[in-house]
């Protein structure tokens, strides 16, 4: 037949040795979800032939009668999910939706203000290397040596200082929730725009177990595959009188042809996530990585110098602070890899380590709660992970946890049934 695996046998055994290890391995990149059978089916549809250039109703293109629904009916239900008056939800990924949101509303040579990447900001809040640097004038807030928490009296003061004409608010890996209204105060005091990232806890804002940005922001950009759940892809959202902008923005300013396949992966996800059992999965994410985060406050773990940015969470991931241990943010992801959690390093605030070795691991509970983890799971893991990262730790503990590890997983069947 035509399938995949006889077309592309090398393609087709490289997805199933994936699908293995998905199943096989415990994943714990705050980033990452399982997405639904039900979006995986949408996104491998007939839907990728199509082209639709245009939005519903308007396409530059003919036979569009059916994506036009499907598009419609995304839109409808991500405004519904955020409350939010205008979305747009062609952006290819989260990065594409930021460089639309803040091509909509600034010119090149303009001001932005971002929280540093290296203390938890995203590429496209304004790094050197990303557009956002390149094009924009980008000036970076931080947050404070002694609690790790952003700090507002600064981003003010910076605010008042460089004049920006847009001020992100939003990361990557940070710990804490944000304080929407004093950002929209500090924005408004110089006449910013305020775009809020929400890509990592938009799936906490859809079930309200965390506030919602979009009554404060002028737009609202995400990702739709983090604690969303959804297929990889961006989202907008704003006030209906920016919507204009933000349309032409994405289409024809930054891309072409709409990922209408992902778009109906899209319209899937944000069906899902208005659901009872969303919310359930949102609270044990919640639940799980404040486990976590416990148990890396006890005492065996200080001894060995592990810490946690901020003391704490109160959201989907964990920053576990290794300036005072003997293993690097390197070393501990490989440690950690090799016990079957897949988990990255990252810079912690302060870092004296250089960025590709670093000084931290972000440790996230998403995956793992899409998966059906509950309480009593998180704190196993919770339990292996300090272990794991004691520098000591001799090769006959690493393969009991090893075997902890595979034992949560089989606990668990990954999509059953599925590739058979
Ligand atoms: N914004 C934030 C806050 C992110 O953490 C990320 C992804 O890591 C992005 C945007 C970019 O998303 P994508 O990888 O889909 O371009």
């Amino acid at each position: 037949s035509a399938s995949l695996r006889n077309v592309d046998s090398e393609v087709f055994e490289a997805i199933q040795s994936e699908l293995g290890r998905q199943r096989g391995t415990l994943e714990m990149i705050a980033s990452e979800n399982f997405a639904p059978l039900a979006v995986i089916e949408a996104q491998g549809s007939v839907l990728t032939n199509k082209y639709a250039e245009g939005y519903p109703g308007r396409r530059y293109y003919g036979g569009c009668e059916n994506v036009d629904v499907i598009e419609q009916l995304a839109i409808d239900r991500l405004k519904t999910l955020f409350g939010a008056e205008y979305a747009n939800v062609q952006p290819h990924s989260g990065a594409q939706a930021n460089a639309a949101a803040m091509f909509a509303l600034i010119k090149p040579g303009d001001t932005i203000l971002g929280l540093d990447l290296a203390h938890g900001g995203h590429l496209t809040h304004g790094m050197h290397l990303n557009f956002s640097g390149k094009l924009y004038n980008a000036v970076a807030y931080h947050v404070r040596e002694d609690d790790h928490l952003i700090d507002y009296d600064e981003i003010e003061r910076l605010a008042l200082e460089h004049r920006p004409q847009l001020i992100v608010a939003g990361w990557s890996a940070y710990p804490r929730q944000l304080d929407f209204a004093r950002f929209r105060q500090i924005a408004d005091l110089v006449g910013a725009y305020l775009m809020v990232d929400m890509a990592h806890f938009a799936g906490l804002v859809a079930t309200g177990l965390h506030p919602n940005p979009v009554p404060h922001a002028h737009v609202v950009t995400s990702t739709t595959h983090k604690t969303l759940g959804g297929p990889r892809g961006g989202v907008i959202l704003a006030t209906a009188d920016l919507g204009k902008k933000f349309n032409s923005s994405v289409f024809p300013g930054q891309q072409g042809g709409p990922l209408e396949h992902v778009i109906a992966a899209k319209a899937v996800a944000f069906k899902l996530a208005a659901e009872p059992e969303f919310r359930e999965r949102q609270e044990r994410t919640l639940r799980g990585a404040a486990i976590i985060a416990d148990r890396l406050l006890q005492d065996d773990a200080a001894a060995a110098g592990i810490g946690v940015v901020s003391g704490g969470t109160d959201v989907h991931l964990v920053l576990v602070d290794l300036r005072n241990s003997e293993l690097d943010g390197q070393q501990a992801e490989d440690r950690l890899h090799e016990i079957g959690i897949t988990v990255n390093r990252n810079a912690v605030p302060f870092d004296p380590r250089p960025p590709m070795i670093s000084s931290g691991v972000r440790i996230g509970t998403p995956a793992l709660a899409a998966r059906g983890f509950g309480d009593e799971e998180f704190r196993i893991v919770a339990d292996v992970i300090p272990r794991v990262l004691q520098p000591d730790t001799d090769e006959a503990v690493l393969a009991e946890l090893g075997a902890t590890v595979s034992e949560l997983a089989d606990r668990f069947p990954l999509y059953p049934g599925y590739g058979e």
